[in-house]
């Protein structure tokens, strides 16, 4: 069932994990608040969920204070390796299925806006995820220009990498990542979509690729609603996060849709996470168990918000569970 006609609405993310400093906070503010006017924008003119997405994540991807684009964190050998994603979801048809595509790279490291990398794999080849040099090369082609890849390397991300090497060279593997960049979308004709960008996780191995890149995991769009995810991405592969949240709206509101899996299925693997949905009806939801999670909004009466949301781990403490021995070792880190 298509979506009332005059809905439409917006939710973004700015990564679940770590308060960050006072300073941090106010800018992180302002830049969440503009990235969700940009896409409100977009929707506000008729534009596609898919356009509004877009003009969220490249705004945050452009802001060194997020993890994603310029200021990506880096892996292991001082490298910015991102992974991002799109998907979009028309309503229904007669038939009942909603027309979906989705598109996404991983490990790209040249490209300043990776969100619209992955909108090229989606609208101009047969294949959800590419990744590696020959993928820049292809989107090179396809007027994506690429830039060195120290452009994209902030001061703040090299200061944390050094210190990182330098004093927590053991841990490097253990430590969570946060800063990734997440929209939801629908538009007033009843499209779906959904974004996520990311760095990954500091200190990660060169070439590894997290559920920012992953169909179903950071990213998931259906008939129902559209969810994008942030935090461990091991944790929200295994998961599926955005998929299993999506399949939950048949029964619940997006709220309780992103609480139920947050606590049922990253809480028990004793990880940190947060996702944001938007459902077909334009009712929004999120929900984290790290320490904190931002996200801006557009709802659909046409209010602009920024909420600082509250982490579900207390409430659901009892069930907690720590399976990984590299994790328990790990003290939490602030990567803002
Ligand atoms: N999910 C991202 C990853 O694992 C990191 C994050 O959201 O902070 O690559």
């Amino acid at each position: 069932m298509a979506a009332n006609k005059a809905t439409s609405a917006l939710i973004v993310h700015g990564g679940a994990g770590t308060i960050g400093s006072a300073k941090d906070r106010v800018q992180r503010r302002r830049a969440m608040i503009d990235a969700v006017k940009r896409g409100a924008a977009v929707l506000r003119r008729g534009a596609s969920a898919l356009d509004a997405v877009c003009a969220s994540v490249t705004a945050l991807e452009d802001h060194p204070l997020f993890n994603a684009g310029y200021g990506s964190l880096l892996n292991s050998e001082g490298v910015a390796e991102m992974d991002a994603s799109v998907m979009v979801a028309q309503p229904p048809g007669d038939d009942g299925e909603a027309g979906v595509r989705s598109g996404a790279v991983a490990v790209v490291t040249r490209v300043r806006n990776p969100v619209l990398a992955a909108r090229v794999v989606m609208e101009r080849t047969r294949h959800l995820l590419m990744a590696g040099t020959a993928a820049e090369r292809f989107l090179r082609r396809n007027g994506i220009p690429l830039c060195k890849p120290d452009e994209l390397v902030s001061d703040r991300a090299r200061e944390r990498w050094r210190a990182r090497i330098e004093h927590e060279r053991h841990e490097l593997l253990a430590a969570g990542g946060h800063g990734t960049v997440g929209a939801a979308a629908i538009d007033i004709h009843g499209h779906l979509a959904a974004a996520t960008s990311t760095g990954g996780v500091p200190g990660k191995l060169p070439g590894r690729v997290g559920d920012s890149a992953i169909y179903g995991a950071g990213v998931f769009a259906s008939g129902s609603g559209a969810a994008s995810a942030t935090g461990h991405g091991e944790a929200i592969i295994r998961a599926a996060l955005c998929r299993e949240t999506i399949e939950a709206l048949e029964e619940a509101s997006p709220m309780d849709a992103a609480r139920l899996r947050i606590s049922a299925s990253i809480l028990p693997q004793g990880a940190e996470a947060g996702i944001i949905v938007v459902d077909r009806k334009g009712r929004l939801g999120y929900a984290h168990c790290a320490e904190t999670m931002e996200v801006g909004i557009f709802d659909a009466r046409g209010e602009i918000r920024h909420v600082w949301v509250k982490s579900i781990a207390r409430e659901f403490g009892s069930s907690r569970r720590v399976s990984d021995k590299s994790r328990r070792k790990s003290p939490r880190k602030s990567n803002r």
